[in-house]
């Protein structure tokens, strides 16, 4: 079994404690043994003995990010249609090649929040987990499950189109759509309960999937040992999505007091993350693609984003667990740079650092339904881990801007990207 052991790093090991300066041991794919550094080597478990080296010159030691909210498919297209014009088989290799972005970006883990196409995350993290393509963990979803005139179809009366969404209407069609994607080996369904603002048919504020339809998709994928997220931007299809288990709640900006107070209730079984990224960029950094901030003011964006921000800072307060993931993956809100989203954490929410960070390595290990494996540095848990050049604490801003690239170690093994 390969040993590796860190030495000379500064250990944030996400457990919400100041870091350190320490050593860590790693043998095989998880980490052996952490311990403070002293001027000696007297303390050094026996295993370290013969490991291989490597000196962090002071570095930060710390666990691999977790994005909650991944879109791997999403090309950073301006326009969400054109994933409708792509291929699967190119978009399979496209899909690929932003599974190597993100980890090269310190991201050891994703769980997605949509594929365009049904097989697109199953083959990518079927690829993964054999060792024959370098990514993250994965969590596979398919495309979004909707309703017609919901967020996601695209469809005009006289034209064939499609993009991120599979538009179903009534229980029965969802029923089977949402078996047809267990067979075919999905780990998450996503369902787009509520509206959205772009999306005129069905704005933020209208909840225009059914009782029956959330109910029907959930029952299947707890028949099948599957997980639900949910799109739902208001606190009826907040509700609605936690009266039948949803367990991953996207956005919730527009939630109302009786939304916080049941996901309060339910805040040892469920996680939310409110997508900042994605609505700050289109407010301030879109304009290039003729979005400007006046347009995203007139279709209530920077509203939804101050909604966001009072809710999320009141759901952190009540314990509810808040997550990072901004939907990156469009034009100007791209692929890679997903780590913005800690700083959004920090400069809009006013989490602290450690808070922001925390949220997307331990409750990222969390929301992978692994924590006890995924998210610390501790013994037992595996080792990805991500050396960073520089004190992300001081600037969080490191992790998506590095000085130098990020060294990513994933089950102990240095990735070559
Ligand atoms: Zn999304």
């Amino acid at each position: 079994m390969a040993t590796t052991l860190f030495t000379n790093v500064r250990v944030l090991d996400a457990s919400g404690a100041p870091p350190f300066n320490g050593e860590v041991l790693v043998c095989g794919e998880r980490i052996a043994a952490v311990w403070p550094a002293s001027a000696d080597a007297v303390h050094r478990p026996p295993e370290a003995q013969g490991a291989g080296v490597v000196d962090g010159r002071g570095a930060t030691l710390m666990p691999g990010l977790v994005e909650p909210h991944a879109h791997l498919s999403f090309l950073d297209l301006p326009r969400s249609i054109e994933l409708g014009e792509i291929p699967p088989e190119e978009h399979t290799l496209a899909t690929a090649a932003n599974a190597r972005r993100l980890l090269r970006a310190g991201f050891t883990s994703c769980l997605s929040a949509a594929a365009a196409k049904p097989r697109l995350d199953v083959a990518v993290r079927d690829a993964i987990e054999a060792g024959n393509l370098p990514g993250p963990r994965l969590l596979a979803a398919g495309p979004e499950l909707t309703v017609t005139g919901g967020l996601g179809d695209v469809r005009l009366e006289h034209l064939y189109r499609e993009n991120f969404a599979v538009v179903l209407d009534g229980a029965s069609d969802l029923r089977r759509y949402t078996r047809q994607l267990c067979r075919e080996g999905v780990d998450i369904l996503k369902i787009n309960i509520s509206g959205d603002a772009g999306t005129p048919a069905a704005p933020s504020d209208k909840t225009v999937m059914t009782e029956a339809e959330v109910a029907a998709v959930c029952d299947v994928a707890l028949a099948h040992g599957r997980r639900v997220a949910a799109h739902a931007r208001n606190g009826a299809a907040v509700r609605l999505a936690l009266r039948h288990g949803v367990e991953i709640i996207y956005h919730a900006n527009l939630c109302d007091e009786a939304a916080c107070d049941e996901l309060e209730a339910q805040r040892e079984r469920i996680f939310v993350a409110p997508t900042l990224g994605h609505t700050w960029t289109t407010l301030h950094e879109a304009s290039a693609w003729g979005i400007t901030t006046a347009m995203g003011q007139a279709r209530g964006l920077d509203r939804e984003l101050a909604d966001g921000i009072r809710n999320m800072r009141e759901l952190q307060r009540r314990g509810v667990r808040v997550l990072p993931g901004g939907d990156y993956g469009f034009a100007w809100n791209r692929n890679g740079t997903n780590a913005r989203d800690i700083e959004h954490f920090v400069r809009l929410l006013g989490f602290s650092p450690m808070e922001a960070i925390v949220a997307a390595t331990r409750l990222g290990g969390e929301i992978m339904g692994r924590p006890g494996d995924i998210g610390q540095i501790r013994a037992g848990f595996l080792a990805d881990l991500l050396l960073v050049d520089g004190d992300p604490l001081a600037d969080p801003g490191l992790l998506h801007q590095p000085r130098t690239p990020h060294r990513v170690f994933k089950a102990g093994v240095l990735q070559a990207l």
